[in-house]
């Protein structure tokens, strides 16, 4: 069984949500996710990927500049 709780390193762009299994309300902070790119599942807070996400944004603005 492929471990959830790393992260592979494709980065979050490649993240899509996914359905929950039923154990997984057991961790309610954590949102499950699949990476388009290699499949991987693994699971991240939502919190950790929109910080990730405005991160991203923010740099890719500074860039265009
Ligand atoms: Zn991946």
């Amino acid at each position: 069984m492929q471990n959830l709780f790393s992260a592979c390193p494709c980065g979050i762009d490649h993240l899509k949500r996914m359905r929950r299994n039923t154990w997984m309300r057991l961790l309610p902070w954590l949102r499950l996710y699949r990476c388009d790119n290699c499949g991987k599942h693994q699971l991240h807070s939502e919190r950790e990927i929109e910080a990730a996400k405005v991160k991203r944004d923010a740099r890719t603005r500074f860039m265009r500049r």
